[in-house]
């Protein structure tokens, strides 16, 4: 075949990137919901798990419908290679792990997803790994944190739930003279609109759950980067503490990358609309959204993003008011999801983020009146008044 696939429009990569045909010659995506192989012989067992001869031995280790998924996913992120895991934590953890031993020092922005800030502030601790939180935006912030010790950035963009933006160029090249590994949860950007490894990253990291489903169906991760990392650093971790995504969820995964960019991109398109919406109606204090001029990090977001993305951040001033909003949608459900084709809206202080104590959120400037919307694939005439109405009633 002439063809290369790295040569491939995003569309054509999201249906047919990593396609390996059975005999039978189906069109969908084979699902192998098997554990184990059979080999021909003892001496084929014995190549096999040597190394020397290449194919599945255990689903732990490997799966010909999860090896499709990763496939696809590394040719759609550009990445030599990829590792599915079984959540988005599950790949969080084993990045982070994979990476880090005792006496170790990471450097990590200050606004991260609540699961992330537990692993970094209460299971790193346990191990010896110290953290240093940074104001992520800023350059200068990156490098003074930087020890002898210090093996590894933790860099969320944009971040959850006020899409604070991390200069990943900048940090990557602090990170890279510091010989740290730059780790960026890609999650919010997707990786339609945000390529960290072309910007200097080592690994990104995804949670498969929020727009790769993008259907609320099952949970899934990804890692990706060098074919050295994920198939050398990485190996041994993954195979034998079992963060491995069920075939079954792999198969489920390759059929949302198919309308990856279908979906994101008309999210995109919704989220513009709404966005403007609310940053014009007089109870909303302050809105954030990555595709607006406004936001304060719009020149870095020129810079490293092609798409603002479907989350939008804003401020209704009072617990009171952001709970009155969100009891009076009516298409738009109160969720703590992202990226599904169904709009949904949550108040992070009293969800996501509870669990972070006052002062915390404060230094992320997370107060009770913000409210975060992840806008779906609904008419857009019915979502602006579904949200118009519910700012009246504020
Ligand atoms: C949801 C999310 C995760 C965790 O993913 P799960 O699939 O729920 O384990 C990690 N990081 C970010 C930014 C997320 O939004």
């Amino acid at each position: 075949m002439a063809e290369d696939p790295n040569h491939w429009d995003v569309e054509t990569r999201l249906v047919r990137g990593g396609m390996a045909r059975t005999p039978y010659g189906e069109m969908s995506e084979p699902l192998f919901l098997n554990q184990s192989f059979a080999y021909e012989s003892a001496a084929a067992a014995d190549r096999r798990f040597s190394g020397e001869e290449p194919g599945f031995i255990y689903q732990r280790f490997g799966n010909p419908t999860t090896q499709v998924f990763e496939d696809r996913l590394a040719l759609l992120e550009g990445a030599e290679a990829c590792r599915a895991t079984a959540s988005g934590m599950a790949a969080v953890h084993a990045a982070l792990l994979g990476l880090l031993r005792a006496g170790d020092h990471l450097v990590a922005g200050r606004a991260l997803f609540g699961s992330c800030k537990w692993i970094v502030s209460e299971l790193l601790p346990r191990y010896g790994i110290e953290t240093t939180y940074v104001d992520a935006v800023d350059p200068a912030a990156w490098r003074e944190a930087v020890r002898p010790n210090t093996k590894v950035f933790l860099v969320e963009s944009p971040a959850n739930p006020l899409l604070e933006i991390t200069p990943i160029g900048a940090v990557a090249e602090i990170a890279k003279a510091a010989g740290a590994k730059l780790v960026v949860d890609n999650v919010f950007a997707t990786p339609i609109y945000q390529k960290p490894l072309a910007l200097g990253a080592d690994v990104v990291v995804y949670s498969a759950t929020k727009h790769i489903d993008g259907q609320g169906r099952v949970l899934g991760g990804a890692m990706l980067g060098s074919a050295e990392l994920m198939n050398e650093t990485y190996k041994d971790f993954l195979r034998h503490t079992g963060p491995a995504l069920s075939p079954f969820n792999s198969w489920v995964l390759l059929k949302g990358l198919e309308t990856l960019e279908l979906r994101v991109t008309r999210q995109t398109e919704n989220a513009g609309k709404i966005a403007d919406l609310i940053a014009e109606h007089s109870k909303v204090k302050r809105t954030i959204y990555c595709g607006r001029p406004d936001h304060p990090q719009a020149a870095i977001i020129a810079n490293q993003m092609t798409g603002g993305g479907n989350v939008i951040a804003f401020d209704l001033g009072s617990r009171e008011a952001a709970w009155r909003f969100l009891d009076a949608l009516e298409i738009v459900d109160i969720s703590n999801n992202l990226g599904d084709a169904k709009s949904m809206a949550t108040h992070p202080s009293t969800t996501t983020h509870r669990s972070m104590t006052e002062e915390d959120r404060e230094a992320i400037g997370l107060t009770q009146g913000w409210v975060r919307i992840s806008v779906g694939l609904e008419g857009p005439r019915d979502l602006a008044r579904d949200v118009s109405r519910a700012l009246d009633k504020a």
